[in-house]
């Protein structure tokens, strides 16, 4: 009926108005977020984070709920990794939306201008370590969903909002345990939303895939003076890393992929080669004397190998024991060992899955263009939800420039910001507002 349409229009605007007028409320409320250093690893004040976000979420009707995640990869009582799930119940049964946030945030390095903690605002931009990734995208989901509620309170269904550790050490600590727990499960959750920093026209519907291992070649120890009576495995290394030069880098900057991976330089298969340690440590710093005459016995690399959803895993480790065994042919003595580290696979879901059409068709009405439909090249924690949660209807959607990320002086847009709460929040009228 026209009268329906009319009135969801106008809710559509009043929901807008409501986020706008939210404006100093989305600073405050990153400005909080960022307060709290959250660094991981170690990972730091995750309880004091899940206690805030419980906090800033109760006044709003949300029930919560904090899990430390016991026994899981990194948690320790020196540092325990907590967890945060918020849960707005509607006036009516219905579908669940889920905004999946992880609270910690990755090391400062070198170069910042600005404070990192401080929530400082300067024009359009918040500064702080995490403002892009991603504790904006958790205040801009926090805002959009408390105009929703206040907009349509008598809706029909849930919505839940998390805030969960460790997304940047592999997530098992965060959304890996939950989604152990049954926390994911499709009975319990029926769309799920992280906002991660993708831009703020743009659906992220998966990731490439990734094989850490390491690789160790071996020799012999012997006196430096007398290196034929040893066996370098430095120089065995040297080999490989030759081999992977000569034919496997060129292989796999030929394997293109109909994965829209931004950026584009990774709509390739790579290869990072992350760490090599070989011989001698290094000397600790106020030694003075030199190191000793050693043939080195070991050397091992650690690869981050990605790879895309065209290429079989199997045949991916496969390439690297073939490289390997080729060195081998050609070196006398040559012994190594590949151990894997973890691997992730690649996940793509459809452009027409629930949650990924409708925040397309919210993004076309809040920002007049059309979403770009995008893949990440690095994992995130939507490969938790796929595997273990066996939750297919789930998308990386939020503000935030992709490249801001992990930089010194990392900011995020206020009006990108505002933006992508008005298209979560279109999206949850669309989701749950069937009240009618
Ligand atoms: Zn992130």
């Amino acid at each position: 009926m026209s009268t329906g349409k009319q009135a969801d229009k106008d809710r559509v605007q009043s929901l807008f108005k409501t986020i706008d007028a939210n404006r100093d409320q989305l600073i405050e409320t990153t400005g909080d977020l960022l307060k709290i250093p959250t660094f991981n690893p170690p990972g730091d004040n995750y309880l004091e984070i899940c206690e805030h976000i419980e906090t800033r979420l109760q006044p709003s009707g949300f029930e919560t709920i904090k899990l430390r995640a016991e026994g899981a990869l990194g948690d320790s009582d020196k540092y325990p990794r907590w967890n945060v799930i918020a849960r707005h119940e509607g006036a009516l049964p219905g579908p669940c939306v889920h905004f999946n946030a992880h609270t910690d945030i990755v090391a400062l390095g070198e170069g910042w201008t600005k404070d990192p903690f401080g929530g400082d605002v300067e024009a359009d931009r918040i500064y702080g370590r995490g403002s892009c990734d991603m504790k904006g995208g958790l205040a801009a989901a926090i805002i959009a969903a408390e105009a929703f509620i206040s907009t349509v309170p008598s809706y029909a269904g849930s919505i839940e909002i998390s805030g969960t550790a460790d997304e940047e050490t592999g997530g098992f600590g965060g959304v890996a345990w939950l989604a152990e727990k049954g926390y994911f499960n499709p009975d319990r959750v029926d769309h799920v939303i992280i906002p991660e920093p993708l831009n703020k026209d743009r659906i992220c519907l998966g990731h490439r895939g990734v094989w850490w291992a390491e690789i160790e070649t071996r020799g012999r120890i012997a006196h430096g003076s007398m290196p034929y009576l040893g066996d370098c495995a430095v120089r065995h290394m040297g080999a490989v890393i030759a081999e992977m030069e000569a034919t496997l880098f060129p292989a796999l900057g030929m394997r293109e992929t109909a994965m829209p991976v931004v950026p584009a330089g990774s709509r390739q298969s790579t290869m990072n080669i992350n760490s090599i340690h070989g011989g001698l440590g290094e000397l600790e710093e106020g030694y003075t004397g030199y190191p000793s005459a050693l043939v080195p016995d070991r050397c091992v690399i650690t690869i981050d190998r990605r790879y895309l959803i065209e290429e079989d895993p199997v045949q991916v480790k496969a390439e690297i024991e073939a490289l390997m065994q080729r060195v081998k042919a050609e070196r006398p003595g040559f012994e190594y060992e590949v151990r894997d580290l973890f691997e992730v696979h690649p996940v793509m879901i459809g452009e027409d899955m629930p949650v990924a059409a409708t925040l397309s068709a919210a993004i076309q009405e809040v920002m007049g263009q059309k979403a770009e439909f995008v893949v990440s090249p690095g994992t995130y924690d939507q490969k938790h939800i796929d595997r273990i949660g066996r939750l297919k209807n789930c998308v990386a959607y939020g503000p935030g420039i992709l490249e801001l990320a992990h930089q010194p002086d990392e900011w995020i847009g206020i009006t990108d910001m505002l933006d992508s709460a008005k298209v979560m929040g279109h999206a949850l009228m669309t989701l749950l507002n069937k009240q009618e």
